[in-house]
């Protein structure tokens, strides 16, 4: 990390003999519990912690947050990742005791509320998308990938159809989707994307034989456009007898409007974390629940959740089932706020955060656009790709345009993503966005442009207003120093020969 030894000196604010409360003294480690206490399990001397009073620790805390990016302090355009509002009512009631303080091996009769709310969060996921059944286990996009790949396997070799061990990827789909079906040991063959940025018929037509297993795609993609032959792409891939995953993680531009059932997929995943309401972008935890339709049923992970009479249960027994993928049911907390999400929108109200959200993107692709290259341009859907390889010529890449934004006050958009494009700012905003902060990003943008022309430095060097400016992006991930510990610890060490805690 960039952060010099001196500022991560200071960075340490314990002081010997300050203090925030004053704790009564244990009374279960009396002198009898402690010497039954085995030698090796026993502490060589105190745990240390800060010492420090209390408004000192609140004003710290407070001020690390005050530090940060985040969707309740700033428009926060980062494709692919719909960083919309996520309505705090979902927070309250996903908080609520008699949710956190279940345990999941507590009989079914004392949860039925739970299994009640998971039940009919499947039913709506079914009805928004077109599918028959969902598991909820799936932890994340990338996890539900990994499921569908699994039933995709399941479903073939329950076919006896052994050989099908291609899985067909566009050169614009997300990483994660040529990732998690290698991972399950399939071979992936990219499909070379047409003028227009979509899914090329021929390309496909040629790739497409009977070893193909599965075609696994994004709609809209991660350009921001509609697969225009969509109906056509899903009767040739069935005609193979290969089934059809699609990467739903960016629903949000379909709700009430399209479904990818009736486009003609199998399999479908969902982020409940980006389009249904769940704060991400800190690591989780997410969902990722995998609808199919009735052939791929019983396959599912189990348990499922069935309704009997007035009743909830979990049904264990599918003998074809691929197993369990995630321990007890998954992320119920996700769970709930999408089920808020979606109960206190209803259909209406969805339709209307697809509707905006496109509205949105449009606006300022139309707006940017004359300034900016657009990587195609026509009408986007929830967002939509700029090129800022006209700015190399002044030695500008994308980041250094997403590191001047920081200056303005907005998050940065995705940058180098999709890799389709050269320099690459896939720019999403959202539905929750008033046009005023849309045109406060616009005007951000287009003196960045102006600055690149006139003073490019003041754009390669930014940001010139945070904390941390430039970190190295690879060990800032691989080797994080992530609290005042891993100083004290090297401290401690340095002094006495041996680790504090
Ligand atoms: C975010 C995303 C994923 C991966 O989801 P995770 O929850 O991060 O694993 C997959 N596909 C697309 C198109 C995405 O935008």
């Amino acid at each position: 990390m960039l952060i010099s030894q001196d500022s991560r000196l200071s960075f340490e604010k314990s002081k010997p003999g300050r203090q925030g409360v004053k704790l009564p003294r244990a009374r279960c480690f009396k002198k009898d519990v402690l010497s039954r206490l085995p030698e090796g399990l026993k502490r060589k001397r105190p745990l240390v912690f800060p010492e420090m009073t209390e408004p000192e620790v609140m004003r710290h805390f407070v001020n690390m947050s005050r530090k940060n990016f985040s969707v309740d302090t700033h428009f926060y355009p980062l494709g692919s990742c719909t960083m919309k509002y996520n309505p705090k009512v979902n927070e309250w009631a996903s908080g609520l005791e008699s949710f956190t303080q279940v345990h999941p091996w507590q009989p079914e009769g004392t949860v039925q509320g739970i299994l009640r709310i998971l039940y009919e969060l499947e039913q709506d996921l079914c009805e928004i998308t077109g599918m028959d059944r969902f598991t909820l286990q799936p932890a994340a996009g990338a996890h539900g990938e990994l499921t569908g790949m699994m039933l995709v396997h399941a479903y073939h070799q329950s076919k006896g159809e052994v050989l099908r061990r291609k899985v067909l990827v566009p050169d614009s789909s997300h990483g994660t989707n040529p990732a998690s079906a290698a991972l399950l040991g399939f071979r992936i063959e990219e499909l070379k994307s047409d003028k227009r940025g979509r899914v090329s018929l021929e390309a496909l037509d040629e790739a497409l034989d009977q070893e193909t297993a599965c075609l696994m795609l994004t709609n809209p993609n991660t350009l921001g456009l509609f697969e225009a032959d969509i109906l056509e792409i899903t009767k040739r891939v069935h005609a193979k007898g290969a089934l059809l995953y699609y990467d739903g993680a960016n629903l949000n531009p379909l709700l009430g409007l399209v479904r990818p059932g009736d486009m003609g997929f199998d399999i479908v995943h969902l982020n409940l974390h980006k389009t249904f309401s769940t704060p991400h972008g800190g690591g989780g935890p997410g969902a990722g629940p995998v609808g199919v339709k009735k052939y791929l049923t019983p396959f599912l992970p189990v348990p499922m959740i069935e309704k009997k009479g007035d009743g909830y249960y979990f049904e264990n027994d599918l003998k074809q089932s691929i197993g369990k993928v995630k321990s007890y049911f998954g992320h119920v907390g996700v769970m709930i706020r999408a089920y808020v999400y979606i109960r206190s929108l209803g259909l209406s109200g969805l339709k209307q955060v697809s509707a905006d959200s496109i509205l949105s993107a449009n606006y300022l692709k139309e707006k940017l656009k004359d300034r900016f290259s657009v990587a195609v341009d026509e009408p986007c859907m929830h967002e939509f790709v700029l090129s800022a390889k006209p700015f190399l010529r002044q030695g500008i890449h994308a980041g250094d345009i997403g590191k001047r934004l920081l200056d303005y006050g907005f998050h940065a958009p995705t940058v180098h993503f999709p890799l389709v494009v050269e320099e690459a700012l896939m720019i999403e905003p959202t539905e929750s966005e008033t046009r005023e902060t849309l045109d406060q990003f616009v005007d951000a943008m287009t003196r960045i442009a102006d600055e690149i022309q006139k003073d490019p430095e003041k754009v390669k060097t930014a940001p010139h207003t945070m904390p941390i400016r430039r970190p190295d992006e690879v060990m800032a991930a691989r080797k994080p120093i992530l609290s005042y510990r891993d100083q004290l610890r090297e401290r401690m060490l340095a002094a006495e020969g041996a680790p504090a805690v």
